[in-house]
């Protein structure tokens, strides 16, 4: 640690007040939404964006980055390479579309419809907004949920609505590479931001007055915060010494696009199987976005099957609601789990989306929870007042106070749910049930949770 500190004040170091590690759709959004805030940024990402095919370089952007470092200006150009496929999201343990698909899927038609897919909730679709991200989405390509229909493994029943609650729609379903795309798009326009792509961290150390970050090709880069918005695996949040075990789900969530016979209607259906949690999403069109939580043998038995017999299969699991399904995008997996920290910031670090918290996807909330943390966190050092430290420990336990209780419901609601559903205990089956059922009847919950849920 001290020698890149050496190395650092030795090396002309460049001087930022917040540099985000992460271009991922929460680290992305994150920088959008401080693009007015006078403050100086850099992002680094270590793959290219999603499907940065259009983006292109913006030559004022790239003329002051040549101008930041004179000698390597094309190295951390903005303009974007080509035919990538890496996707910052979720953790493929197959290779991502295009890249090679599961052997027996290779037949499958390849639809342009990305298979990773976030339902976006009301507040995160605000915050986007305010950076003008969601303004770039094709709204073709975007479909409302208006109703929620969710059903245990006997027939109990909870549905939400749109039209109930006086809203227009619950949520809206968005691919991640549009997300991915419109967000860089902004950045790259920034003029208080510098993107560092593709490149790697080597080193970090902190000081009472500094963090300083050393990249893989020796450039060192002097910030008043470190975000870590590195995903998952957080690089940044293993060098501030934050660390906990992981709780393995046991389950893989297994997503695949659909277009299907019966007319969808805006509706979101969920399944609580004893063997798996079942989600259908409504996409534009006649077209389903689907992600089956089930366990690893299953999620590779699915894998395993014929286009026609996974068609089948996903038909029958949703009791032919839709009718004959057919197969636009080939299906991959995920691994699921559950990380819960002790903190989320630590001397002038602060960590966002899934670097803070991992979560199960039946509710639809780990990139909104994500969103929740940019937001909060970009609030705080907008609004500081006198304070003109960035990294000030006051503002950090501030972030870490407003964020606690959001986070910790989400996870424990999704923990829940999870282990109360995929549980083959008879008692708990009817428990579990009824609680659909009664909840159904009790319209201010349903309002309540909805609320939540919203934001
Ligand atoms: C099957 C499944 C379905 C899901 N469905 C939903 C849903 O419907 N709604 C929802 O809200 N959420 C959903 N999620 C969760 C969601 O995918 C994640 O919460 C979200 O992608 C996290 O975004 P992020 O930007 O924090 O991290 P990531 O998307 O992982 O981005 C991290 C970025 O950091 C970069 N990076 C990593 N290490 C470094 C480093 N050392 N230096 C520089 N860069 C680095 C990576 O290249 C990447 O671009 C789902 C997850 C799964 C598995």
């Amino acid at each position: 640690m001290e020698n890149i500190a050496m190395i650092c004040a030795m090396k002309s170091s460049l001087q930022y007040d917040v540099v985000i590690v992460g271009g991922g759709l929460v680290g992305a959004s994150l920088a959008a939404s401080l693009k007015d805030s006078g403050l100086s940024l850099a992002l680094i990402e270590a793959g290219p964006p999603a499907n940065r095919r259009d983006v292109s370089s913006t030559p004022d952007h790239e003329s002051a980055c040549a101008a930041r470092f004179p000698d390597e200006a094309t190295s951390h150009s903005t303009r974007l390479p080509k035919n990538v496929n890496q996707v910052a999201g979720y953790h493929s343990i197959l290779p991502p579309v295009g890249e090679g698909v599961h052997e027996s899927l290779r037949d499958a038609p390849i639809d342009d419809w990305d298979s990773r897919i976030y339902a976006i909730s009301p507040g995160s679709r605000r915050f986007l907004e305010q950076s003008g991200a969601w303004q770039r989405l094709d709204a073709n390509r975007i479909a409302p949920v208006e109703e929620m229909r969710i059903f245990g493994n006997t027939g109990a029943k909870l549905e939400f609505s749109a039209y109930q609650m006086g809203i227009t729609e619950l949520a809206c379903i968005a691919e991640n590479r549009a997300l991915q795309l419109a967000l860089w798009q902004i950045l790259q326009e920034q003029d208080n931001l510098d993107l560092f792509h593709p490149a790697r961290c080597a080193a970090l150390s902190f000081s009472d007055d500094a963090a300083r970050l050393m990249l893989e090709d020796g450039r060192c880069l002097n910030a008043k915060l470190i975000v870590g918005a590195d995903g998952r695996d957080s690089w940044v949040r293993n060098q501030a010494g934050i660390s906990a075990a992981p709780v393995d789900y046991q389950q893989q969530g297994v997503v695949a696009n659909f277009s299907c016979e019966l007319p969808h209607r805006g509706i979101a259906h969920q399944w609580f199987q004893d063997d798996g949690i079942l989600a259908l999403l409504p996409l534009p069109g006649d077209r389903l976005s689907m992600v089956w939580s089930v366990n690893p043998e299953k999620a590779q038995e699915l894998l395993a099957l014929s286009v026609e017999a996974l068609c089948e299969q996903v038909a029958g699991a949703a009791k032919h609601i839709m009718g004959q399904m057919t197969l636009i995008t080939p299906a991959a997996a995920f691994p699921l789990r559950m990380l819960t920290l002790p903190k989320i910031t630590a001397q002038r670090v602060a960590l966002i989306g899934d670097a803070a918290h991992n979560m199960h996807p039946l509710a639809g909330q780990g990139v909104n929870t994500g969103f929740r943390d940019a937001r909060q966190l970009a609030h705080l050092l907008t609004d500081r007042g006198a304070c003109n430290d960035c990294g000030d420990a006051q503002l950090l336990r501030r972030y870490e106070r407003k964020r606690k209780e959001d986070i910790y419901t989400m996870q424990a609601t999704t923990y829940g749910l999870k282990n109360l559903f995929c549980n083959s205990d008879p008692l708990l089956r009817n428990l579990r049930n009824l609680g659909l059922n009664v909840t159904d009847h009790l319209v201010p919950l349903k309002k309540l949770l909805m609320q939540h849920a919203r934001n």
